[in-house]
């Protein structure tokens, strides 16, 4: 494991099972971690890891992105409830709780158990003592929220920001793009998101947001270019098919037969069983 000074605090960089990036704010009074990768154990790591600079004492807030996995496993570290999420976090987390836990019980980092946050909120919430802006960025999920520190001018974006393109998991690109915008609109020095290394410029952000506007018109482009970026982006179609069935956006129905034939021509290309019988339920559905 990694760790960064980032803004007034650290950024800690675990590497396993895959890259993933808890950021820690530090103030006179409080450690504020947003989220808390797969379990209790990183977080102790961490926690003895930031003693060792001479930090004691401070009372810990967790902050949670969104309710995957990966982001709050390792709430149930701390006995007394200290998180504090967006309200539809911690709906969905109660939902996917069980499941999520039979899924990638091999991710697993320590004893796990279900822990709810403390306190929730709506559109935003300031951290008066902390002087940290947490505040509702639908995005890579509907329960996304961001963290944005104008003292030490580092913004924590969750998984709304990813490369090479982010995940989707609703066919939401206008609100997506208009989240993406207010990252833009803020002054930052430093972009922390879970899973890239930290960024100092907002390259990937605009590449980002020039992926969901493609999206956004059902660009056929998407096809072309890197494997990895066609081969998330297909996933990607699979993940909002039932919502494109419903609504039979105009341009969806050639774009998922495009994807059709990419598979076709490439098999390396091809997801997983759910996820091509998803594909091909569109493209029946909407022919
Ligand atoms: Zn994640």
């Amino acid at each position: 494991m990694r760790r960064l000074a980032i803004g007034r605090g650290l950024v800690f960089e675990f590497l396993e099972p895959y890259r993933t990036n808890v950021m820690v704010v530090l103030t006179e009074r409080h450690i504020l971690l947003c989220d808390t990768f797969c379990g209790p154990d990183p977080v102790r790591q961490l926690l003895t890891l930031i003693e060792e600079v001479g930090v004691h004492g401070r009372r810990v807030v967790v902050f949670n992105s969104h309710h995957h996995y990966d982001h709050v496993w390792g709430n149930c570290a701390f006995v007394r409830p200290a998180a504090v999420c967006h309200a539809l976090c911690l709906e969905y987390m109660r939902a996917t709780w069980a499941q999520d836990i039979r899924t990638y019980a091999h991710h697993m980092m320590g004893h796990v158990e279900f822990r709810a946050p403390a306190v929730v909120f709506g559109d935003s919430l300031h951290l008066r003592r902390l002087d940290v802006w947490l505040w509702h960025t639908p995005g890579h999920t509907l329960d996304s929220s961001s963290c944005y520190d104008p003292v030490g001018r580092v913004l924590f974006v969750g998984d709304n920001v990813e490369s090479p393109i982010p995940y989707l998991t609703a066919l939401n690109t206008q609100e997506y793009l208009h989240t993406l915008q207010t990252y833009l609109d803020l002054e930052w020095d430093a972009m922390v998101a879970s899973h890239d290394v930290p960024m100092e410029d907002d390259q990937l952000l605009q590449r980002n947001m020039e992926y969901l506007t493609r999206f956004a018109h059902w660009d056929g482009s998407l096809f072309s270019g890197a494997e990895e970026t066609i081969a998330r982006h297909i996933v990607n179609l699979a993940e909002v098919a039932a919502e494109v069935v419903r609504l039979r956006p105009e341009g969806a129905h050639e774009h998922y037969a495009t994807a059709l034939d990419a598979i076709a021509e490439r098999p390396s290309l091809r997801p997983d069983g759910i996820h091509m019988a998803r594909l091909r339920n569109v493209v029946d559905a909407l022919a």
